[in-house]
């Protein structure tokens, strides 16, 4: 039998990378595992984290709003953003260091460099050493994508320069329509700069119910984003303040930051995935089958660079199952359905399950259940925002195959809600809770009246 240096040998050590190599460390397997970067990788230093916290700083503009409502008397409220960054890096820091400490703790081998495949049991590291393995998991996750080569584009920054900035843009540019997108606009809006939000389709958040895409666009709008439609950005040129923007309609915007969140891809450049005969699919991700396999039998991938579901628990449980199954002697396939998702925008927006779209293509009756409401916490300063809820309900079984929600605290109260989508509870299921008053959440379960039934004509 072959011998190798190690059992598992892993290139990138972020949310699924490092959750393997605890695991399979914890099993026995004698794990190594490579970082070009920083340890934690896009969630913890470049993605959710510093992002989270961002979204906090910028809520407190709603805050003070609301505080001079409640009788306080605020003082004109003044912010310093080279004071937000230096905290945010001190968090960030501390997270790297626990992230290190656990794979230490596991009894992992960290290595600080590059590392890809020379062939389907070795990997080559930046320092020219090799190391053999008898498995082999690609972590690598994925890197924004530039968008067009327009021209100026290197006057351009994405999501990962925009959280260093030396200082707070007055005026930004944000092209994008995805989450990021809407969640730096949100941040930047909060935090004061103008905000201009600009997406080449016709609302933003495709993929998302339509009356949440509707709402949010509504909400932003409200809250002095401007948000453009139907239009691209067609260069960046340098101006005397900052930066013009020509857009594909003619128009000029000058701005002191053009930021672009065009969509992400997977990082699989240069890893030597040819060399091992790694095959990717139409996406140019890594094709693996539900146990994170790739067409190479013992060379697994997981998390973004897979491009299933780019999130980090999805990351996570896929690395966790992936050790599970080969060095814990459980075979587990991660279930990809009804994962729950939010998006930090301000309000934020937090979903599970099935847009009203897809449940009419998918069932011959659906019953849908909305409501929209100023939160309680706004009433008293009057600041003018609503949330929005809405069931999505499959008419014959009564199952919740969708709950949507645009408001303060939506991810949190989907996370919990989540549970009961999954268990597939009914709509009567939903009815039988008794209202937790007064609360946003109660109207999840307070809400009789149908706001439309869709039924599909017989054929
Ligand atoms: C701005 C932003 C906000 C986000 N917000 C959220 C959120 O709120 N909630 C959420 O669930 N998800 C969020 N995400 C997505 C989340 O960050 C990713 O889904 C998650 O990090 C994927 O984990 P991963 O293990 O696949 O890859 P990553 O965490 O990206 O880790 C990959 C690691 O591999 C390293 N690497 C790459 N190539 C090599 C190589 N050849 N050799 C050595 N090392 C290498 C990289 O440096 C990196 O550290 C956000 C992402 C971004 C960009």
């Amino acid at each position: 039998m072959a011998q190798y240096d190690v059992d598992l040998f892993i290139i990138g050590a972020g949310s699924g990378g490092v959750r393997a190599a605890r695991i399979a460390g914890e099993y026995g397997a004698r794990v190594m595992i490579a970082e070009e970067d920083r340890v934690g990788g896009t969630c913890v230093i470049r993605g959710c984290v510093p992002k989270k916290l961002l979204v906090y700083a910028s809520r407190y503009a709603d805050d003070f709003i609301d505080a001079a409502g409640y009788g306080w008397t605020v003082p004109q409220p003044t912010f310093q953003w080279p004071t937000l960054i230096a905290n945010k890096d001190a968090e960030i820091a501390r997270l790297e260091r626990a992230y290190v400490t656990t794979l230490e703790r596991a009894g992992a081998q960290l290595t600080r460099q590059r590392a890809l495949l020379e062939d389907r049991h070795t990997a080559r590291l930046a320092d020219g050493s090799k190391v053999s393995a008898k498995y082999i998991l690609i972590a690598t996750g994925g890197g924004a994508t530039p968008g067009h080569n327009i021209l100026g584009l290197e006057h351009v920054i994405s999501s990962k320069e925009a959280f260093d900035l030396p200082e707070l843009p007055k005026r930004i540019l944000i092209q994008g329509g995805g989450y990021i997108a809407v969640e730096f606009a949100g941040i930047f809006a909060g935090l004061g700069s103008k905000v201009t939000l600009i997406y080449r389709g016709e609302n933003i958040l495709r993929g998302f119910d339509d009356d949440v895409r509707e709402h949010l666009r509504m909400e932003l709008g409200n809250r002095g984003i401007t948000v453009l439609t139907g239009k691209t950005v067609e260069a960046v040129e340098a101006s005397s303040e900052g930066y013009y923007s020509k857009l594909s309609d003619g128009a000029m915007i000058e701005t002191d930051r053009v930021m672009f969140a065009v969509g992400r891809r997977p990082n699989v450049e240069g890893l030597g995935l040819e060399a091992a005969g790694v095959k990717l699919n139409a996406k140019s991700a890594i094709a693996v089958n539900e146990f994170s396999q790739t067409s190479v039998s013992n060379i697994y991938a997981v998390g973004d660079v897979t491009d299933r579901i780019n999130l980090t628990p999805v990351a996570v449980r896929e690395g966790h199952y992936f050790a599970d199954t080969i060095f814990g002697n459980k075979p587990m396939a991660v279930d990809h359905e009804d994962v729950p998702t939010a998006v930090f925008s301000t309000p934020e927006v937090g979903v599970i399950g099935i847009t009203e779209a897809k449940a009419r293509d998918r069932f011959a009756k659906v019953d849908i259940y909305k409501t929209t409401f100023r939160p309680m916490r706004a009433t008293v300063a009057a600041r003018d925002t609503r949330t929005f809820m809405k069931l999505v309900v499959d008419g014959d079984t009564d199952r919740v195959v969708g709950v949507h929600i645009v408001g303060p605290d939506a991810a949190e109260i989907i996370q919990a809600v989540g549970i009961a989508v999954k268990m597939k509870a009914t709509k009567a299921d939903f009815d039988a809770v008794m209202a937790l008053h007064p609360t946003a959440a109660e109207e999840l379960v307070t809400m009789r009246d149908k706001a439309t039934t869709f039924e599909k004509e017989a054929k």
